[in-house]
């Protein structure tokens, strides 16, 4: 297993993990550009967002309002961000949102 999130997910590397459930990770980012850098990962590995389904990101998409929200007024204002390929900046292949926030 070379993808550094499975192995997260799995146990086999470690990481702060601010949540998970069956289907979603959440974890702190190891070089955070921001107070608040949090990655949301799914469970099941696709390499990047084109190749997830919808279903994925509804569930995406509900984790990150709902950390948001939990992390009420230190993530007011936040970016929500996502690269999709090598020349986009992307570094690992499988699909996360980040969630930065704080000043
Ligand atoms: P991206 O450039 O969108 O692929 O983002 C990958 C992000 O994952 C970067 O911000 C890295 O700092 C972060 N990252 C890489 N490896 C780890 C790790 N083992 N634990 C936490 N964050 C990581
Ligand atoms: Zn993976």
């Amino acid at each position: 297993m070379n993808c550094m999130f499975c192995r997260i997910i799995l146990g086999e590397a470690p990481a702060k993990v601010y949540y998970q459930d069956d289907d979603v990770i959440v974890f702190f980012d190891r070089a955070p550009l921001t107070p608040i850098h949090l990655l949301v990962c799914p469970k099941t590995h696709y390499n990047n967002f084109m190749d997830a389904p919808q279903e994925v990101h509804q569930m995406l998409v509900r984790t990150v309002k709902r950390v948001i929200t939990e992390l009420g007024e230190k993530a007011k204002d936040f970016r929500i961000m996502i690269n999709n390929g090598p020349r986009s900046g992307q570094t690992v292949f499988h699909l996360h949102y980040h969630i930065m926030a704080g000043k």
